[in-house]
């Protein structure tokens, strides 16, 4: 997929900084105040707690197919000749079992291990029901344009597109009392300022291969930024490593406590594009890693903890055989096909889920801020609605 775009600005990532110390001075008078007044102690902080916003975090593994997250790796593509693969013995020691469930467990331990247990997953054909994009172009700008926005729109038609026309649930979001200053964007692809249409929303955008940390804070902001000049960059400069973007995600997440928050590892797309099954396993595998770290950090600060929901999807599927599994777009038979898993407070620990009608990507803005407790559609009428079930609130 050709994918150029402007570099993204740098002034972004001190905007959320200046804004999380005016709130942190705001939030410690509230309640300092409150702790004087009629409500004392431990009462006043229990209804401060209780009425504090929650937190939602949407991944995406960029064109991660649904045949890979609900059956793990695909033996017919552990081969030189379909898959690419250059050590088939060691790529099946890694990720080839004997079951279906071993065979997504080695593969995605943290999807199956907790998401599966404690959440929801949608988009199981083999034995559930279906999960689509509604865009019928099958490709990224579509996709997470679809997603973030609630809708498909069939002026959003190309990854080199303008800046979105459309209003996206993170705009909305960051528009509001409780989430202003309080949104963050990251992405390995530099077409994000244009998806999340940073001129417009304001919103903080780090994406593609900036150096995260232009005034760093420590040696380890440093060193990051020095990996960043000085990487060789396999895909130009589109799209930035996984890795990379996942340190300065979690920095954010320590430093500046982001209420909404998406998160976009392109890596799965890319290596699949190439026809690299191997780097494509390895690529997703490190990923359910990265959500799995993400997650677990989460869970260690208390604004966090217990408090926030995972979105985790695809934003296009790709063909399902032998010869087809490295593409997508519109004249990709399959390709529209997704999965999506929820994971947070609000989320019946239900599983592999089964549902009558097809959940579709467009459902996802909804459903986000759903798990706030908020109605998109009511912002936006061409929303569709949140995923039945997925949050109850
Ligand atoms: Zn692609």
């Amino acid at each position: 997929m050709v994918r150029n775009s402007a570099a993204p600005g740098g002034a972004d990532r001190l905007r959320i900084r200046a804004g999380v110390v005016k709130r942190k001075i705001g939030a410690r008078i509230f309640l300092a105040f409150a702790v004087q007044g009629s409500l004392g102690g431990a009462g006043a902080r229990a209804a401060a707690a209780q009425r504090a916003p929650e937190n939602v975090v949407l991944i995406v593994s960029d064109g991660l197919r649904w045949q890979e997250v609900f059956r793990g790796a695909d033996t017919a593509l552990v081969n030189r000749r379909w898959g690419g693969v250059e050590d088939t013995t060691a790529l099946r020691r890694e990720f080839v079992r004997a079951t279906r469930d071993s065979a997504r467990a080695a593969l995605l331990p943290f999807l199956w291990g907790t998401v599966a247990r404690q959440g929801q997953l949608l988009g199981d054909r083999d034995s559930a029901g279906d999960a689509a994009v509604t865009n019928g172009f099958k490709f990224s700008y579509p996709g997470y344009s679809e997603m973030i926005t609630g809708h498909a729109d069939p002026r959003v038609d190309s990854n080199d597109g303008p800046p979105n026309p459309n209003l996206t649930v993170f705009e909305w979001l960051a528009r509001q009392p409780d989430y202003r200053g309080r949104v963050a964007v990251f992405g390995t692809w530099d077409a994000f300022p244009r998806i999340f249409n940073r001129e417009r929303s304001g919103l903080p955008i780090r994406a593609g291969w900036e150096p995260p940390f232009p005034r760093p804070a420590d040696s380890a902001q440093a060193l990051l930024d020095h990996l960043y000049a000085g990487t060789t960059r396999i895909w130009g400069d589109e799209l930035a490593y996984d890795a990379f973007m996942q340190a300065e995600v979690l920095d954010a997440v320590r430093r500046e406590h982001p209420r909404v928050l998406f998160v976009g590892y392109g890596e799965t797309d890319e290596w699949a594009h190439s026809r690299r099954y191997d780097q494509t396993l390895e690529s997703a595998h490190r990923v359910d890693g990265f959500i799995a770290e993400l997650w677990n950090t989460m869970q260690r600060i208390p604004q966090y903890r217990g408090r926030t929901t995972f979105i985790v999807t695809a934003d296009h599927g790709r063909g399902p055989t032998r010869e087809t599994w490295t593409d997508h777009g519109h004249d990709v038979e399959g390709a529209e096909q997704i999965w999506i898993a929820v994971l947070g407070p609000h989320t019946p620990p239900l599983g592999v889920r089964r549902t009558d009608a097809p959940v579709t990507q467009s459902q996802i803005a909804a459903t986000l801020a759903a798990a706030l407790g908020l109605d998109y559609g009511a912002a936006e009428r061409s929303a569709a609605a949140a995923i039945a079930g997925a949050v109850t609130r």
